[in-house]
């Protein structure tokens, strides 16, 4: 029987186990803390519940899969609850707007602010479709190393324009539309992959088409759950999980890995090794693998995030599950968060109500906040002395808009930058490892095969294809299958 020892219980190590597990592999998942999920991990406040991590659901397809190979029905465990709308997007001038999985509906929605603007979102998903027909079998599903790789795949060359790759996501919003307020909900989703929009390829804009085609979703009990299922599927499929185990470096014979030692000098053998961790934990710390290491530090590093999670009194009708109240001037707040790190000055807010879907995350009559801020990562500012002081200036702005937060949070927990660094080990606590910026970037970010050691293979956000739950476990299954295509 193959044995495989996986580096860190995220949704990339869990994802991958649990295939594995279903091709009859000895799974071992080796993770650092005291609980699994890294970043999809959760909080509790006086009978209050909170997703510290993701809080939005997509392309539920990617979690079904990763069960059924290990003959779990999603169905069975988890029960995904639609969230309607979308997203509303709220602005200075009192102006608001929401997106829906009936895109006519967005459409009739846009068509408020600018004549036309309906027209443009329906191009712009049915581009977004194109995009997605093409990449997730060429590129979001399996080993990339070059565009060579992909052209090889497709059997013709890859012209940078079918995917929007020759022009940045700024553009594709300013293309499509002159109103600001709709240039600034497009340019959003460049931070779904933690990047600036005016450097991000116009590829992202396939993620509007992701949300309206596959839904947004809640998992009853929250998104951390997920985790907990994927982790059930593991277990039952005689995989172990074990916390507190952190691995103090991978061990390698031969050029290749057989195993890990752990912190208190234990060794587990292997006949290949996963890393869950950061690409750049695993090539500096465990690992000698100065080329590598040099290659993931010199590439941009992506946002981190500024959270407040806020036991609320009471209900709050005006709030739908998503919400984003955008800046004046978001320029400025990119700028803030990449080019000269600071706190944010005046940065989008998002608050996520999940109570308004699954009332089950706060006692009765009651809410649990999710407020999440674009930060710049910890290191380049130092968050544990500007967190406080950060935390005044977002509940500012919340009473700001109305929402009486410092009134009614019975208890309030602050998670800066430089918390998710030590909690998930993320350097710098960046959410993405390496950031999406560039023409080329997709194809700039660590293999799932490494190129320093055979045998040891990456499923993390912060390698190909990507971070946010549906890519990380497309990651874990790209990695799963190299184990299973070299190793049994
Ligand atoms: C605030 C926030 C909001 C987000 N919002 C969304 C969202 O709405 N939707 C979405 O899809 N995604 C979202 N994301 C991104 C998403 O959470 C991540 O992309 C994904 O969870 C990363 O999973 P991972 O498995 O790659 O890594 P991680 O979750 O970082 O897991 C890596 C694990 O490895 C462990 N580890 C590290 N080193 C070692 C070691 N030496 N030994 C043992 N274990 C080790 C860590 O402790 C950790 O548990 C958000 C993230 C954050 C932080």
């Amino acid at each position: 029987m193959t044995r495989v020892v996986i580096i860190g219980a995220g949704v990339g190590g869990l994802g991958a186990a649990t295939r594995l597990v279903g091709a009859g592999c000895e799974v071992t998942v080796l993770e650092a803390a005291g609980s699994i999920g890294g970043k999809l991990n959760h909080e509790a406040l006086g009978g209050h519940a909170f997703d510290t991590g993701p809080s939005l659901m997509t392309m539920p397809f990617t979690l079904a899969e990763t069960l059924a190979a290990a003959d779990t029905r999603l169905e069975d465990v988890l029960e995904l609850l639609p969230v309607e709308p979308i997203c509303r997007y709220l602005w200075h001038d009192g102006s608001q707007l929401e997106t829906w999985t009936d895109d006519d509906r967005t459409a009739a929605e846009m068509e408020r602010f600018e004549h036309g603007a309906g027209q443009e979102w329906h191009a712009l998903l049915e581009q977004g479709r194109r995009t997605w027909d093409m990449s997730l079998p060429l590129f979001l599903s399996e080993p990339v190393g070059s565009i060579v790789d992909i052209a090889r795949r497709s059997g013709r060359p890859i012209d940078p324009r079918d995917i929007q790759a020759h022009v940045t996501l700024s553009q594709v919003a300013r293309r499509r539309f002159r109103d600001p307020r709709l240039q600034q909900l497009i340019e959003r989703f460049a931070t779904y992959a933690g990047a600036d929009p005016a450097r991000a390829p116009g590829t992202l804009s396939v993620i509007p088409y992701t949300e309206t085609a596959f839904g947004a979703w809640h998992p009853r009990g929250g998104m951390h759950r997920i985790a907990e299922v994927l982790r059930d599927a593991i277990v039952a499929g005689g995989g172990e999980v074990r916390t507190n185990a952190r691995v103090a470096r991978v061990l390698v014979e031969n050029g290749a890995a057989v195993g890990v030692e752990l912190a208190d000098g234990t060794r587990i053998a292997a006949d290949a090794v996963i890393s869950n961790a950061d690409a750049s934990h695993l090539y500096t710390d465990l690992l000698e693998a100065p080329k590598e290491a040099k290659q993931v530090a010199a590439a941009p590093q992506s946002v981190s995030g500024f959270v407040l999670m806020l036991a609320i009194r009471g209900r709050t009708p005006e709030l739908a599950h998503h919400n984003i109240w955008f800046p004046r001037d978001y320029r400025a707040e990119f700028a803030d968060v990449f080019d000269d790190p600071q706190p944010p000055h005046d940065p989008a807010i998002y608050v996520c109500n999940p109570a308004a879907t699954d009332p089950s995350c706060a006692p009765e009559g009651d809410e649990s906040w999710f407020v999440l801020v674009n930060a710049p990562r910890n290191g380049p500012v130092d968050w544990d002395a500007a967190g406080p002081r950060y935390q005044e200036r977002i509940l500012d702005r919340l009473d700001a808009l109305g929402l009486d937060a410092r009134g009614r949070a019975k208890g309030i927990i602050r998670r800066t930058p430089a918390d998710l660094e030590r909690l998930t080990g993320a350097p710098g606590g960046a959410i993405y490892g390496t950031a999406s910026m560039g023409p080329r970037s997709a194809f700039l970010r660590p293999r799932n095969e490494s190129p320093a050691v055979r045998r040891l293979y990456l499923a993390t956000g912060s390698a190909h294809p990507g971070g946010g739950v549906p890519l990380v476990l497309l990651s874990g299954k790209i990695a799963a299958e190299l184990v299973l295509r070299d190793c049994v």
